[in-house]
């Protein structure tokens, strides 16, 4: 199986780039901003799960942006990965992840047995987000 390689950092760097300017677009052009608005400049996201939760009373709306806003993190942590060097490897167990996942799924942090193994067991993320 083929892995990420260094060489490989401006492909991916590019989709990247490309997929976070779509979210943040798709999310500014939300009736409800709110969950936008908690994407500071910097990247850090900020309780957009809390909002989300509270949103979806009144409005599905802002569930649709809650997972936007859940994509653009991950996108972001990925391309954070791809300056400190740490794309392309498993953020669970450290091994490296396939390429053809990570072609499909640029933002993905973790191997195809952590994600399964993390499914299975909490139903959604298996790992928490730090703040
Ligand atoms: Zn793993």
């Amino acid at each position: 199986m083929k892995h990420y390689v260094n060489s490989l950092a401006g492909h991916f760097g590019h989709i990247l780039a490309e997929r976070e300017r779509e979210l943040r677009g798709a999310l500014e052009a939300g009736k409800d901003n709110e969950v936008a608005n908690g994407l500071a400049a910097d990247g850090e996201v900020q309780d957009f799960k809390d909002l989300a939760e509270r949103e979806s009373q009144s409005d599905m709306a802002a569930l649709d942006a809650a997972r936007l806003a859940e994509e653009l993190a991950g996108v972001i942590a990925a391309r954070e990965r791809l300056r400190d060097g740490t794309f392309g490897q498993c953020t669970a167990c450290g091994k490296p992840i396939d390429l053809r996942r990570l072609e499909v799924l640029p933002a993905a942090s973790f191997c195809v047995a952590c994600q399964s193994a993390g499914e299975e067991t909490a139903g959604a993320h298996p790992q928490s987000h730090r703040t």
